[in-house]
């Protein structure tokens, strides 16, 4: 891949919109750590999500789509390419007036797009008693990065509510794929590497607002108990392996509250890695290769990271 340094001036004359050049990543992610993207630019409609790509394509430059930041890592040496955030028409949301084609007639379907914010779309199902997303309060992601991660909580994923999305290719190429297409197992989808998630239609149902309100609520007093809520995370670090649950197994393993710089294993809840104010991305890699090496001295299992290494291409 190129560096962008060669094809600066040819980007600051291809795109009419801001870029932030340089610009450090800790500010766009969860985790707080994260060195300079060469540039970071927002992408608000199709077109030009398309003219982007592919004129980074042709330019041979990496990119990378942004959500909420809130399950990526981006090392400290920061990212040769260009971060592309989805705003504008990918934060929408629309109520479907009828089912789309094969929906259920009993079901309510909305439309949200890939940068829509988790928040935003479960406050309106609750405002419209919509229910069905409840279990994603306080996932702070985006539409997009939930889809992609197959983002789930208490026995729920939301790959299981999507009902059809629109989708483009590593080349610019928009399609639509229905839900059951997207070949979702834990926390993951199966499309191939670079697929952006433009919009998603969701499957909901028509409830009882106070008692949507009263699933939320429950939901969130939850994570208080059982997460550190307070300080910068990427949520569960590892992925649960087969059996088990990775936190159980970090725990038993003695590393609660392991430290290394500003990293630390949570005492809450041990498949957290916070960052205590001054980690870096580094700490926070060592920290997790520390605990992947005793997780497997001691069961011999291998923890695989949830958390998406940018960079890693
Ligand atoms: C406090 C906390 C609690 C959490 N709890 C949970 C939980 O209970 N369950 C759970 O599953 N996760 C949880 N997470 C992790 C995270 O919030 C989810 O995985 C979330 O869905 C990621 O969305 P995002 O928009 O932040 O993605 P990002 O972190 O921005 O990106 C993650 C990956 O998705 C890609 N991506 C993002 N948007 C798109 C798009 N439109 N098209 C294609 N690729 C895209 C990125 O390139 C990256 O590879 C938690 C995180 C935190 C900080």
């Amino acid at each position: 891949m190129a560096s962008l340094n060669s094809h600066a001036k040819d980007l600051s004359r291809f795109w009419k919109g801001r870029i932030l050049w340089d610009f450090p990543m800790a500010q766009f992610s969860t985790l707080k750590v994260g060195g300079p993207a060469e540039a970071i630019i927002s992408a608000t409609n199709v077109g030009d999500l398309k003219r982007l790509i592919q004129w980074l394509n042709e330019h041979d430059i990496a990119w990378w789509i942004l959500g909420r930041g809130s399950n990526i890592l981006v090392p400290d040496s920061g990212l040769a390419g260009v971060i592309i955030g989805l705003e504008g028409e990918f934060s929408s949301i629309e109520k479907l007036l009828a089912p789309p084609p094969g929906g259920d007639e009993e079901k309510i379907f909305v439309r949200a797009g890939g940068g829509c914010l988790l928040p935003k779309m479960i406050n309106y199902c609750t405002e419209q008693s919509l229910s069905g997303l409840e279990f994603a309060v306080g996932i702070p992601g985006s539409i997009g990065g939930a889809i992609i991660m197959n983002a789930g909580a208490w026995g729920y994923e939301i790959g299981n509510l999507v009902h059809g999305v629109m989708l483009m290719d590593s080349s610019g190429r928009t399609y639509s794929e229905s839900g059951e297409n997207l070949g979702f197992s834990y926390r993951k989808w199966s499309m191939p590497p670079d697929t952006v998630l433009l919009s998603a239609t969701l499957t909901l149902s028509s409830g009882d607002k106070d008692h949507i309100k009263s699933r939320c609520a429950n939901y969130l007093k939850l994570r208080r108990e059982n997460q550190p809520f307070a300080e910068a995370s990427a949520g569960s670090f590892f992925k649960n392996p087969p059996a088990g649950s990775a936190g159980r197994l970090i725990e038993e393993a003695g590393l609660k509250g392991l430290t290394i710089g500003g990293a630390k294993i949570s005492e809450k809840h041990a498949n957290f890695i916070v960052n205590t104010g001054r980690a870096t991305a580094t700490d926070i890699l060592n920290l997790a290769q520390l605990v992947q090496q005793e997780v497997f001295k001691r069961f011999g299992i291998k923890l695989e990271p949830e958390v998406h290494i940018l960079g890693e291409k």
